[in-house]
């Protein structure tokens, strides 16, 4: 593993930051006391606050799944915007083209496997993965294969694939995701849903069928994008639940067995969207900024729910915090709400690409993408000496069990390209015991949304943000 696990005994640090501003010391501080003392009244009015958890009503229940290029993805937009103007934020939209993927009739039943009834069929559960071509409108049938890596595909060859069915049954880590650690599991079961298709493809393969790489055990298929290749042919690609990988692995292992497969999704001219973009201005350093940042887009199964309308709205909930509280931060606090993080992360890249002279003012950038369960601290992406600079604040989220921080590489994909150019990055650390059983599934709902941790989510969104907005000395990076 290549983060470092950095519990810090934050009470001791923080009571000697206090004592060193009290003193006035020479040593340059780096919170005001008045900060030091605004911070636990910020945490204090988050844990108070539904705010969040009504936004997220809203962007769920009222108006729905929020794929890129659909008619609900640029009411969320509008939504957002709205909002942040009634309070009072400067609201721009930046234009972004986004893919405009739809999804429609997917279907998958066993034709032929040994020991079968006559004249039955066996029902699969699946779904098309994003950015899948369509097969013909009345289906395709051919042999299934399996295979466990991409070493055993090549072994098979172009006269063990061509012309069949390819299934990649990559399973998915129960015990990582049991032990909180459920984005691991992700991370390795998800190799062949990208590529898995278009390297089937080179060996003549007709479709790819990819084990969901979710934790769900209520049959329920997790979809998730593809990336064609550019000089292979694009074949129909779906995804398959734990339970009928389970089932074709065994059938197959039996004997000959087929399955017709029907997947009419439409890819039509990248769409018009938007990120929306509202500052709240900062008193002193109006030009530096902190990101508090998610992305409004979902995937279209369930209403986007876990991934990511309680990051938009955990986001969308500082200002208002602040607001409440009358307090103005010293640096601009700009609420982003991402376009496009699922099949493309346009809205992440154009964000990076439009404001790349202006990197050096962009003082942290914080993202919550990993849904809402409790989190038990930040993690942080940047230079190791910066630290000490999280401890007081850290202490202050130490009050509801979100006090840790531990040090990754990356912490937000919409964020990922400030990230590479060294804007320090931030996002609440949470457990993911539970997260991967919702996510891209049609389970991903507003019911799921606890809105007790949710209210701790946003405490750590607005204290990290706040505290880093009136930090008295620039962090190292
Ligand atoms: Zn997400």
């Amino acid at each position: 593993m290549k983060f470092k696990l950095i519990v810090l005994s934050a009470l001791a640090a923080a009571a000697t930051f206090t004592a060193a501003a009290q003193q006035a010391t020479p040593t340059p501080a780096i919170y005001s006391a008045k900060t030091l003392a605004e911070l636990p009244l910020v945490r204090d009015a988050a844990l108070k606050s539904d705010y969040a958890y009504e936004r997220t009503r809203f962007m769920t229940n009222n108006i729905g799944p929020r794929l890129s290029g659909s008619a609900q993805a640029a009411r969320a937009v509008e939504y957002v915007a709205e909002e942040m103007r009634e309070l009072g934020l400067e609201v721009r939209l930046q234009e972004l083209k986004v893919p405009h993927w739809v999804r429609g009739i997917e279907t998958g039943e066993l034709t032929e496997f040994p020991g079968m009834a006559k004249g039955t069929t066996q029902k699969i559960v699946l779904t098309a993965l994003g950015g899948s071509v369509a097969t013909p409108e009345s289906g395709l049938t051919a042999e299934l294969v399996v295979v466990t890596s991409y070493e055993q595909l090549e072994r098979l060859g172009r006269k063990g694939i061509e012309g069949k069915i390819v299934l990649f049954n990559e399973k998915f880590d129960h015990r990582l995701s049991d032990s909180g650690e459920g984005l691991k599991a992700y991370g390795q079961a998800v190799r062949f849903r990208g590529g898995g298709p278009s390297a089937a493809s080179r060996l003549g393969a007709v479709a790819v069928l990819v084990r969901s790489a979710g934790a769900s055990q209520m049959r329920l298929p997790h979809t998730g994008g593809t990336r064609y290749a550019d000089d292979v042919k694009k074949i129909p690609a779906a995804s398959v639940t734990y339970e009928d990988a389970d089932l074709i692995d065994d059938l197959v292992k039996q004997g000959t067995t087929k399955m017709r497969l029907v997947l009419t999704p439409k890819t039509y001219p990248d769409a018009v969207s938007h990120n929306v973009i509202a500052d709240l201005k900062g008193s002193e350093r109006p030009d530096e900024i902190v990101i508090v940042s998610g992305h409004l887009d979902s995937w279209d199964l369930g209403t986007g729910a876990l991934d990511d309308a309680t990051g938009v709205a955990a986001a969308m909930q500082v200002p208002y915090l602040l607001k409440q509280l009358g307090l103005q931060p010293k640096r601009t606090i700009r609420v982003i709400a991402y376009m496009n993080e699922e099949n493309g992360l346009v809205g992440g890249t154009e964000y990076a690409k439009a404001e790349a002279n202006n990197i050096a003012n962009h003082i942290a950038a914080i993202e919550a993408d990993l849904g809402a369960s409790h989190p038990m601290g930040v993690l942080f992406a940047g230079k190791p000496e910066a630290l000490p600079f999280f401890t007081p604040f850290l202490e202050v989220l130490r009050e509801h069990g979100s006090g840790l921080i531990r040090t990754e590489g990356g912490v937000g994909a919409d964020i990922g390209p400030l990230t590479q150019r060294g804007v320090p990055s931030f996002a609440p650390w949470f457990n993911t015991r539970t997260y991967f059983m919702y996510h891209h599934t049609a389970a991903d709902t507003f019911d799921k949304v606890n809105p007790e941790e949710l209210a701790r989510v946003g405490s750590v969104m607005a204290v990290t943000a706040y505290a880093l907005a009136n930090m008295e000395q620039p962090l190292p990076r």
